[in-house]
């Protein structure tokens, strides 16, 4: 090819190495499709995607006749080697995803990190991702935020997770599932604090698109109340943590009364995190208090 124009229309004459695009292609509604994204695909030699089947009824659907070839975490380091070689003999390729943006808890990575190396021009298509949609629609914080991809499946794993996340001051999102979003919330509601705003965003784009921003306790209780809400696909959106006004303690300090309050007076717990911190009474019993009134 000798000319790229940012439309994605591309004409072939002599150019020698191809391009790689990267293409977001919709989260369960189709008009979510950019007219710039069915153009790549379109026009471009092939496309590599997660699941050739899955991405065939897509394809299919916006009358698209691009081959597939098959890109998934099994195969991609050495199906990246394969696809850089034919981009590097001139063929123009676009990768996608079974829904959203590429290389968002989806393959990917290794394929855009080799085209660097090779120098080969990596350009995005953008659109849908679960991720953004969520948070620009749950009414949490979005001047800082941290995406964490999925909450571990298992329960001590899932706990040290949340546990690991409770000072993180920036808003979060989560991608779970929806068998274990009760057991996830509970977790949540432990570690965090039943008082911490979650927001659930479900099936977002199709029929049953549920957005809704609660405690992490009336959000778990709601969510068991309504076996519904156990279906489909889950964002969540984590509110971040906000220090008790006034007073902070130190690292070890909160650790160790956090755990001693989950099984001890309030009395007792601040006198022991006081003997083994060393920080003054005081300031623990007025962090404490705040921290019981918060739950
Ligand atoms: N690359 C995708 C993106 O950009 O959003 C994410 C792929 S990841 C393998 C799939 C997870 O994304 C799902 O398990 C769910 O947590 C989330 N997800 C995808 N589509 C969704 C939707 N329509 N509504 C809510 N969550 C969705």
């Amino acid at each position: 090819m000798n000319t790229t124009h940012h439309d994605g229309v591309t004409a072939s004459v002599n150019k020698r190495s191809g391009q790689l695009y990267i293409v977001a292609t919709p989260i369960g509604n189709l008009q979510d499709i950019s007219p710039r994204a069915v153009a790549v695909l379109k026009n471009v030699d092939k496309i590599a995607a997660e699941d050739t089947r899955h991405s065939g009824r897509l394809l299919k659907q916006l009358d698209i006749n691009t081959h597939c070839i098959a890109l998934h975490e099994h195969n991609e380091r050495q199906f990246s080697e394969k696809i850089i070689q034919q981009i590097k003999e001139g063929s123009d390729i676009a990768l996608i995803s079974d829904a959203g943006t590429p290389l968002v808890s989806d393959p990917g990575y290794f394929l855009v990190k080799l085209a660097h190396q090779e120098k080969i021009t990596v350009t995005p298509v953008p659109g849908p991702s679960a991720l953004i949609a969520a948070l620009s629609a749950a009414g949490l914080a979005t001047d800082k935020f941290c995406f964490e991809g999925f909450v571990p499946s298992k329960g001590g794993p899932r706990k040290a997770f949340y546990a690991q996340r409770q000072k993180e001051p920036r808003t979060m999102v989560f991608y779970e599932t929806p068998h274990r979003i009760v057991e996830s919330l509970n977790d949540l509601c432990s570690e965090l604090g039943e008082q911490r705003t979650v927001v659930l965003a479900r099936e977002l784009t199709k029929t049953f698109e549920t957005i809704k921003n609660a405690s992490a306790k009336a959000l778990r209780d709601w969510i068991i109340a309504d076996a519904n809400q156990q279906k489909g696909e889950i964002v969540l959106v984590v509110q971040g943590f906000q220090a008790p006004e006034g007073e902070t303690l130190s690292e070890l300090a909160e650790h160790t009364l956090r755990v001693l309050l989950q099984e001890l007076s309030l009395k007792q717990a601040v006198k022991l995190t006081a003997d083994i911190s060393g920080e003054k009474k005081k300031k623990i019993y007025h962090f404490a208090l705040a921290l019981k009134n918060s739950e």
